[in-house]
């Protein structure tokens, strides 16, 4: 270190759900990994399990190939614990026709379609999980600011404060905006949906009966998540994701709150009857982002900072963590077989299998979105009989709720 520089074998920059679920895989490989992070969540901000009734407003629905992932660096049943809901139906309908189409766990001999789980307390899990983890070191605060090229041509990460961190490999699970993916010159495509999200967090006079709610409105999708509160037997806390046009979006998030509670119940046509509280309420804008590139030298993107999606789906972190399985799984078979970190045949592999599952994944939320959004009556036809014809077609059915639950 008497060069000012800290070396590691790997460094990854993002400390989210997928960023940190990484680090947890790679504790058996025994390299020494660093894992940075800007700003680690405060414990007040983690502790919303078991807190009286606050739900965090960002929550994920992670299907069961999350959950196996999770499970197997040993924070699924921390999560179980503290909270979680596992939802059994899914009702989907649109505002302007007569379409409507709704997927059951029973039918496809599945327990649940997912679990819906406070981010929060993802984190909270697996920080407690990393914390203990010898050969890791969580640096944070550390903002990255520069990428430099060492001696041996290895990568240095230089943050804001001048500290430099140097590696064989750097991940970039940074997130959206990724600075990693900046810094490296790593282009990708991208397009504005000029859509806003919402997220809040309600409760209902009715229970949301373990399902999830979504109808396509004019101006976009608005989903009820099921929440479940350990101090409750009723299920009647949900979580919001109202996309919207961003005017929209602002107009709700300012407004008072009885007038936004009646607009809510309006919108999903009182099917869960009144909202009668809801949380703080905070707005996001929508972008879809596709890296034309995963790899560059010794620089692998993995998550948001690779690909970012339509929440719609609510398929974000589900993909981010296959990701991360894929490369350490890859990053394993490598070393296994004597290959470098780096080396361009490990990383080609992650990408190869990676790229196709999150651009599949992708194109059919474009495609759902723009169906969705389409106001030609034609399309309106076809979407309205479309989603019909699904709801009867078992097989295909089936098949779209098979891959979407990661089974
Ligand atoms: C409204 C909304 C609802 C969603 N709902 C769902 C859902 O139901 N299910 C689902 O699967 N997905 C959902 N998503 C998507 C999901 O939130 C993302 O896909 C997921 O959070 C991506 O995880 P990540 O770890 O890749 O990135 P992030 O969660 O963005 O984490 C990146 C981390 O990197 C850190 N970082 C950023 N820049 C720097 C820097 N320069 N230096 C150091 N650290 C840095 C950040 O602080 C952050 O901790 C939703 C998204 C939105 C907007």
């Amino acid at each position: 270190m008497n060069d000012g520089i800290e070396k590691f074998d790997l460094v990854i920059a993002g400390g989210g759900i997928v960023g940190a679920t990484l680090a947890c895989l790679l504790d058996e490989l025994e390299l020494r990994v660093a894992l940075v992070e800007q700003r680690l969540p405060e414990e007040g901000e983690l502790a919303f399990r078991g807190a009286e009734l606050r739900f965090d407003a960002r929550v994920s629905a992670l299907n069961e190939s999350s959950r196996q992932v999770l499970g197997d660096v040993g924070v699924w049943s921390g999560i179980r614990a503290a909270r979680c809901c596992d939802y059994r139906e899914m009702q989907v309908w649109d505002a302007e026709g007569t379409g409507s189409i709704h997927f059951s766990a029973a039918a496809l001999g599945a327990e649940s379609l997912g679990t819906i789980v406070e981010n929060s307390i993802v984190l909270a899990e697996l920080y407690e999980r990393l914390r203990g983890q010898e050969n890791l070191s969580i640096v944070s605060p550390f903002t990255s600011a520069a990428l430099e090229t060492g001696a041996g041509g290895e990568v240095v990460l230089v943050g804001e404060s001048g500290r430099r961190l140097q590696a064989g490999l750097l991940v970039g699970a940074d997130g959206g905006n990724s600075a990693v993916r900046r810094l490296a010159k790593i282009s990708s495509a991208e397009w504005e949906y000029g859509q806003s999200a919402l997220v809040t967090t309600v409760r209902t006079a009715r229970s949301h009966e373990l399902t999830a709610w979504q109808r396509f409105l004019e101006t976009g999708p608005l989903a009820f998540l099921p929440l479940a509160a350990a101090e409750e037997s009723e299920f009647r806390h949900s979580s919001i994701v109202w996309s919207t046009l961003p005017d929209e979006a602002e107009e709700l998030v300012q407004m008072p709150d009885e007038q936004f509670r009646a607009r809510l119940a309006a919108a999903i046509e009182h099917r869960l009857g009144d909202v009668e509280w809801s949380d703080r309420r905070y707005s996001f804008p929508l972008r879809q982002r596709h890296a034309d590139s995963y790899v560059k030298d010794n620089i692998v993107l993995a998550g948001d900072a690779a690909h970012t999606i339509h929440p719609l789906a609510g398929q974000g972190v589900n993909l981010g963590v296959r990701d991360v399985a894929v490369l350490a799984e890859e990053i394993r078979a490598g070393l296994a077989a004597g290959r470098l970190l780096n080396d361009p045949v490990v990383l080609r592999r992650y990408e190869r299998r990676r790229k196709i599952d999150n651009l599949g994944m992708m194109w059919a939320m474009e495609g759902l979105h723009r169906l969705f959004g389409a106001q030609p009556l034609p399309l309106r036809w076809l979407r309205n009989s479309g989603l019909n014809l699904v709801d009867r077609a078992a097989p295909l059915k089936n098949f779209l709720a098979r891959r979407a639950i990661g089974v």
